[in-house]
């Protein structure tokens, strides 16, 4: 029987890039790149009648979708706090 080594992979929830997960210099098990990110975030506004708020919810993001969406966050957040409490 070959000896088939499957190399599991990690799928960017926003783009849909994939990449290999690597393996643990330590352990056995495979992890995703360092690299990668993930992004949770929950509004305030309600979405629906049962109120649950909107969210933005991706486990995995790739280097790419993951910086884009922190500084998108980041940029938004920080031009907030200067608007202050007024707004
Ligand atoms: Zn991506």
């Amino acid at each position: 029987m070959a000896d088939v080594n499957i190399i599991p992979k990690v799928r960017c929830d926003n783009c849909g890039h994939i990449e290999e997960k690597h393996k643990g210099q330590y352990d056995k098990a495979y992890s995703r790149p360092r690299t990668w990110g993930s992004c949770r975030m929950e509004g305030s506004r309600a979405t629906d009648s049962y109120g649950s708020k909107s969210r933005l919810d991706f486990t995995d993001l790739c280097p790419k979708c993951a910086q884009a969406a922190l500084d998108a966050a980041a940029d938004v957040l920080n031009a907030r706090r200067s608007e202050g409490e007024t707004a």
